[in-house]
């Protein structure tokens, strides 16, 4: 009879180093004990992402998308065949393979880039004959044979389809946090951790902007049923927040900052910044997701560094109270704040600078004040 599968993703900070990567192999050897076998999808080391794309901007101020996504795609290759090592090391049998060998078929958007279909044979072959199989993250292959990259933070949507495909038990997340807050608890000290989150509610905390799980990935998620969950990498599986597929409730879930939007004038070619638009000002000015563009120094038009802070849960749009009182405590900070609803979230646009004091103050007029 075989036996349960689970898929387990760690990113980039729990493989950011030798000793990480051991600690992370010892945790899959640990997974793979208790009766599992085990799938693992990894993120490229540390900053590695960041480190390639910084150098192809010093060859090219606009390189090629084709050339950045074969790029990008080697920091997932260099952790997944190191950490294959590790866990060799410890007595395991392991195999690593590229989002391509994965059988990640994605369409030809590069740099950011959909799955469109996944054919496993050969993760699931892997299994059959006892390995641990381990996946880059982030990466696929269009039906034309290019190599493609999903968006910043993919691997997270690599981990939940190949769930989804393999009819894996469930996709646990591990990374440097042990789960999703009510605010970033880098930032916000008070936050805390929500051990049950609906489905929809990390949808929308991973719209506004809070990294720990990523939004597509919870959209696959919620497409193929995958039951998901956010661990730290340092703690064993089982203490951190559980996505339940249950409403949400109307309370406040928490609040979410995103810090890497910026406005461009009504004037700016939008064809230049596909799948990246995020909104549309009164005024004309589009809201551009920066992340997966090339840099703001590079653009032809003049961008402006922005972020959102929200407050997520149907309190906040539909109770006039506690709309006030996030009004209230934002605009003690920028009194000509702008703001807006969108299903069940409420964001205010500001100022980056103002980005961290907005999100302190909204936890703590509308999750803090209320316990
Ligand atoms: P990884 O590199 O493992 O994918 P991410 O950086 O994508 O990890 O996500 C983890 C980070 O998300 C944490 O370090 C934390 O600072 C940030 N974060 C933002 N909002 C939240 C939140 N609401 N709950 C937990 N972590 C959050
Ligand atoms: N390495 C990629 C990034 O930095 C993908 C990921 O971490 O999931 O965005
Ligand atoms: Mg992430």
């Amino acid at each position: 009879m075989s036996r349960a599968c689970v898929v387990q993703k760690y990113g980039g900070s729990s493989v950011a180093d030798v000793t990480r990567i051991r600690a992370v192999a010892a945790r899959i050897v640990a997974t793979r004990r208790s009766g599992f076998d085990v799938v693992v999808v990894v993120s490229a080391m540390g900053n590695t992402t960041n480190e390639l794309l910084a150098l192809a901007e010093q060859i090219s101020p606009s390189p090629g998308r084709r050339e950045l996504d074969l790029l990008i795609s080697v920091g997932e290759r260099v952790s997944m065949t190191l950490l294959a090592m590790a866990i060799q090391e410890l007595g395991e049998p392991a195999q690593s393979f590229t989002g391509s060998q994965s059988g990640i078929i994605t369409d030809t958007r590069h740099v950011n880039a959909a799955v469109e279909e996944v054919r496993p044979y050969r993760i699931q072959r892997a299994l059959d004959e006892g390995q641990i199989a381990i996946v880059a993250g982030f990466q696929g292959v269009s039906r034309t044979g290019e190599v493609t990259t999903l968006g910043r933070g993919g691997s997270d949507t690599t981990a939940v389809v190949l769930t989804a495909a393999l009819g894996a038990e469930y996709c646990e997340i591990c990374s440097d946090v042990d789960g999703v807050y009510t605010a970033d608890p880098r930032t916000v000290s008070a936050a805390s951790k929500i051990d049950e989150l609906p489905l929809d509610s990390a949808i929308d905390m991973a719209q506004a902007g809070s990294k720990v799980l990523l939004a597509e990935a919870l959209h696959q998620a919620k497409t193929h049923g995958v039951t998901l969950s956010a661990s730290a990498t340092a703690k064993p599986s089982g203490s951190g927040t559980r996505v339940v597929p249950t409403p949400p409730s109307s309370n406040i879930v928490g609040i979410a900052a995103d810090i890497g939007l910026c406005l461009v004038p009504p004037e700016a070619p939008l064809a230049e910044f596909d799948g990246s638009i995020r909104g549309r000002l009164p005024d004309g000015r589009t809201l551009v997701d920066e992340r997966n563009l090339p840099p703001l120094a590079t653009w032809a038009v003049p961008a402006r560094p922005i972020a959102t802070v929200s407050a997520i849960g149907r309190e906040a749009v539909s109770n006039p109270a506690v709309f006030e009182r996030a009004v209230h405590a934002v605009t003690a900070i920028d009194p000509d704040v702008c703001w807006w609803s969108h299903g069940q979230t409420l964001s205010f646009l500001v100022d980056r600078s103002h980005a961290a004091d907005t999100e302190r103050a909204l936890h703590n007029a509308l999750i803090v004040s209320t316990l």
